[in-house]
Order: structure tokens, then C-alpha cells, then sequence
């Protein structure tokens, strides 16, 4: 794989308002640094083990995007660093970032996880439990954490009309929030989805954040 070229390629085809998350899950560092002597900085990982090895190996401008599923009992070992947490898929897990935000004296951004695919095994909200957090007044009290949008990912089809059926309703859900009035510490500007399979459908519906591996990497061993 010429990673070089392919984020090069990547970077070329996404809209100005489109940020490239290369998703450097089971990637060693020495290919990651490929990427980064490429001039690349955002990276993406999915367990937080690995994250934190690879935040400690490597150089301390990379932009570190969690973007798997996060136990509660985690959230501590990458509090200090992590950029952005894509996959807030509880209040649970929200309360508990905020804990360790407020132990850490920084604000943790965060995107809710909106379950939109029609498979049973894919974390995330749904729409109505995102209101009644709203509506309860739940996220105005956890003032370290920023809520700044909404994740996604579609199922896992060649049927591209339900692809991008997915990815229209999480954005119509976007713009929902976006025109309610939303707590001091939550704002709509991002809206990540779209993956290596599904990017270009992804930005047509409105993502604002890619998160690619194959496509720049190749495909994944493990
Ligand atoms: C692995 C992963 C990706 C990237 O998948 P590719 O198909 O390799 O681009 C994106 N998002 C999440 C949540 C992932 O776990």
C-alpha cells in the first residue's frame, strides 16, 4: 500500500469541510508513522489499550479520535489525551468521561453514538433516548465534557439505498438538534460517518468527519 498517496488521494476528494480520521486500528506504529511523515495527524483507534500504547510510542501533535466502543471503567486510562470520543453510546459513559475530564482539568469533546443500522449488533442511542436526555435536563450538569455532534454507522450492505437512507436519517436527526435549543456544553458541528466502504455516500448526506482504515492501509490481517 502507498499510504502516502492514498491519504493524498483521500484528502483531494473530501470537501474542505470534511476531516480525514485514518483509522490506524492493528496498524504498528511504524506504518502509523508513514502516515505522519506524510504530514497526517488525526488517527482513529477502537480499543483502549492500544490506543494508549500507541499515544505513548508515538509524537505528541497526533490528534488521538476513540472510535469504538468504551466501557465506563476505561475512560480514565485516556482522559489526559484523548482528542475527540465518537462512540458515547450512554449517560452512564457520558457521566463517567465528565468525572474523568474534571480529574484530568480539561473539557473531553464527545459525539453521541445514534444507532442507525438496521443490524441488532451496533451500539448507540436512539433518536427518542437523545431527546429525553434533553428533556430531562441530564447534560447541562456534566459542564467538562462538550457535546460538539452526533456518530454513525450504517449497516454493513452492498445495498447502497439503505446506506445512504442511514446516513439521511442520522443527518436529518442532526439538524433536528441543530435548530432545538441545546445545553451551553452541546452544540452541533460534527457529524461523523462514513468508513472506507460507504465514505463517498457518507459526504453526498452530510459527514463532516471520515473515519477510513482499509482505504488508506489496506486491509486489515486481524
Ligand atoms: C474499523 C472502523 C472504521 C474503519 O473501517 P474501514 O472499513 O477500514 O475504513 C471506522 N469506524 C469504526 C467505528 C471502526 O471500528
Amino acid at each position: 500500500m502507498d499510504i502516502k498517496k492514498n491519504i493524498a488521494s483521500l484528502k483531494q476528494q473530501l470537501p474542505a469541510h470534511c476531516t480525514l480520521v485514518a483509522v490506524s486500528k492493528t496498524q504498528p506504529v511504524d506504518v502509523i508513522m508513514e502516515a505522519y511523515e506524510a504530514g497526517h495527524r488525526i488517527f482513529g483507534e477502537n480499543k483502549v489499550q492500544e490506543l494508549v500504547s500507541k499515544f505513548e510510542a508515538l509524537p505528541t501533535d497526533i490528534q488521538w479520535h476513540m472510535i469504538g466502543h468504551l466501557q465506563s471503567n476505561k475512560v480514565k486510562y485516556i482522559a489526559s489525551f484523548i482528542h475527540l470520543i465518537h462512540s458515547v453510546d450512554s449517560y452512564k459513559l457520558l457521566a463517567e468521561i465528565n468525572k474523568q475530564a474534571i480529574k484530568a482539568r480539561r473539557t473531553i469533546h464527545c459525539l453521541l453514538q445514534i444507532h442507525i443500522a438496521k443490524e441488532e449488533s451496533k451500539f448507540g442511542f436512539s433518536e427518542a433516548e437523545v431527546l429525553e436526555l434533553l428533556h430531562q435536563g441530564a447534560l447541562e450538569k456534566l459542564s467538562s465534557i462538550r457535546i460538539t455532534g452526533l456518530m454513525g454507522m450504517a449497516t454493513n450492505t452492498s445495498d447502497t439505498d439503505q446506506v445512504r437512507d442511514e446516513f439521511r436519517t442520522l443527518k436529518k436527526f442532526y439538524d433536528q438538534l441543530k435548530s432545538m435549543p441545546l445545553p451551553a456544553n452541546m452544540e452541533m458541528k460534527e457529524l461523523s460517518m462514513g468508513m472506507s466502504g460507504d465514505y463517498k455516500l457518507a459526504v453526498e448526506e452530510g459527514s463532516t468527519l471520515v473515519r477510513i482504515g482499509s482505504a488508506i492501509f489496506g486491509e486489515r490481517l486481524k
